[in-house]
């Protein structure tokens, strides 16, 4: 659809009644103009609140559980209490408690097995964003004066069947988007879709990864050629760094693709990583906006700037592992202990963040986020069992207490003496660096530094480029 407007309100735009109140009006805004979809996240905090609830029922403790149900309940019905008018409020509570009835049923099967089996978790922990949708769908429609109808993501987004990190099938998922969306557009209802979740070809639902509202919302824009996608969120757009680390961050009004791309990859927690893929080759629009400040324009996410910048934005990410691999002698090749050990990585799933190998010894180490650490080492000692035993391979090297910090900017290539201004930077607080990558594309720049280092390094390195005066 030529015209189409994609908007996705994040949790804090979903925090509360007022809020969605806040988000309504948007909508009402848009949908004045062109026609608009809808994609909700899940009330604030119920997400961690659903996974916590199911990790009370697997550890075999009701009353935790209970306790969470209870808050559940009391969020939403809150909600519902200050949404609606008191004649349509009876309806949404059954709405509502149907939903959390099937939690709590999923809930009830881990508390007996003593067990979370992962289909189970996704299935369950998809509900926030379905009982959000519902509160919204219902208000735009019975309040608002918005024709609209609620949309289970699991009925239109088709993924494949990694469960917790799925990836959209988007042939599929078109087809289904074209029969499930389109006839709503087309009769002037706005569809309200449930952020995060998806099902797979044969019905299993599926989540599209902590943050996956984003990338729903952009599959969806991507499969309907919508005209643009709009995020909203609690800050004013792409940040030269998060305001919640460096005091003076300002506004990016304009990133490229592939910068918004490197930030998200690299922490940034504004942008689900996988966000922009399904927009690029279309060259759809991307703004990131702020629901608490609907007045600033906010970050356009472009295909290219029109004059590249040098360093622009500094992230990090503390929740990350480095692991080093070393040959112990010239016995066997380098290289094949290198291939042996991404193969065995390549079957976790786990992503690499980043990568580092120095050329004599052949010794290379690599990052990876931490709850994946287990799964990782795992697969290698058993790719390299042999090597290990015969001590072809030293002991593999794990190293916990490190952070990872991206500095990202189109055109650093053409800044000569950058990256010793980096390092010299870091290196003036004190901060050991560990290991540095950079990529083939030089946008980015990757340092790892000890853990107690990185919020020092993080604004050191962005007082060093100036980016907040270079961002204005
Ligand atoms: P939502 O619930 O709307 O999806 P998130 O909490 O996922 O919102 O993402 C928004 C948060 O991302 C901001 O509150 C901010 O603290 C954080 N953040 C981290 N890095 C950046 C950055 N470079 N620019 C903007 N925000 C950032
Ligand atoms: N509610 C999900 C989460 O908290 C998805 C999202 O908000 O983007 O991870
Ligand atoms: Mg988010």
């Amino acid at each position: 659809m030529t015209d189409l407007l994609v908007m996705k309100f994040g949790g804090t735009s979903m925090g509360s009644a007022e809020r969605m109140k806040v988000a309504a009006q948007i909508i009402s805004e848009a949908r004045a103009q062109r026609p608009v979809a809808i994609v909700v996240s899940a009330m604030s905090k119920i997400t961690d609140l659903l996974l916590d609830t199911m990790r009370h029922a697997e550890g075999g403790d009701r009353s935790g559980m209970d306790q969470n149900l209870d808050t559940l309940r009391k969020r939403h019905e809150d909600a519902c209490r200050e949404l609606l008018p008191e004649a349509a409020q009876p309806a949404m509570r059954v709405r509502l408690e149907a939903l959390i009835a099937e939690f709590q049923r999923i809930a009830e099967g881990m508390l007996l097995l003593g067990d979370r089996p992962i289909r189970s978790v996704d299935e369950a922990v998809a509900i926030g964003e379905r009982l959000s949708s519902q509160l919204v769908a219902v208000y735009l429609d019975s309040t608002a004066g918005i024709r609209a109808e609620a949309v289970n993501g699991a009925e239109v987004i088709v993924t494949d069947s990694v469960f917790g990190n799925a990836t959209p099938l988007l042939e599929l998922t078109r087809v289904k988007a074209q029969a499930i969306v389109s006839p709503l557009l087309t009769q002037g209802i706005v569809p309200v879709m449930t952020g995060f979740n998806g099902a797979t070809q044969d019905g299993r639902p599926t989540t599209l990864g902590r943050g996956g509202s984003d990338f729903s919302a952009s599959i969806l824009a991507g499969v309907m050629d919508a005209a643009e996608l709009w995020i909203w969120t609690d800050v004013d757009g792409i940040m030269t760094a998060d305001p919640r680390l460096v005091k003076d961050a300002a506004v990016l009004h304009e990133v490229t693709y592939a910068e918004a791309a490197e930030l998200a990859y690299n922490g940034a927690k504004v942008l689900h990583p996988r966000t922009l893929a399904p927009l690029v080759e279309k060259k759809i629009p991307v703004y990131s906006k702020n629901s608490f400040n609907t007045g600033a324009p906010g970050t356009k996410i472009v295909p290219q700037l029109k004059t590249a910048g040098g360093a622009r934005a500094v992230t990090s990410m503390a929740n990350v592992a480095m692991v080093s691999i070393e040959p112990a002698t010239a016995t066997i090749p380098g290289t094949r202990i290198m291939a042996r050990a991404l193969d065995a990585l390549a079957l976790t799933n786990a992503e690499v963040l980043t990568f580092s190998s120095s050329s004599y010894r052949q010794s290379f180490c690599f990052l990876v986020r931490r709850e994946e650490l287990t799964a990782v080492l795992q697969a290698i000692e058993e790719a390299l069992s042999l090597e290990l035993a015969h001590g072809y391979v030293k002991p593999i090297e794990v190293e916990e207490n490190v952070g990872l910090i991206a500095v990202v900017g189109e055109g650093m290539r053409g800044v000569p003496g950058l990256a010793g201004r980096i390092f010299t930077a870091v290196s003036r607080e004190q901060v050991n660096i560990i290991a540095i990558a950079q990529g083939s594309s030089e946008l980015t720049i990757n340092l790892v530094v000890r853990r107690e280092g990185l919020e020092k390094a993080v604004r050191a390195i962005h007082e060093e480029c100036r980016m907040s005066e270079l961002a204005s």
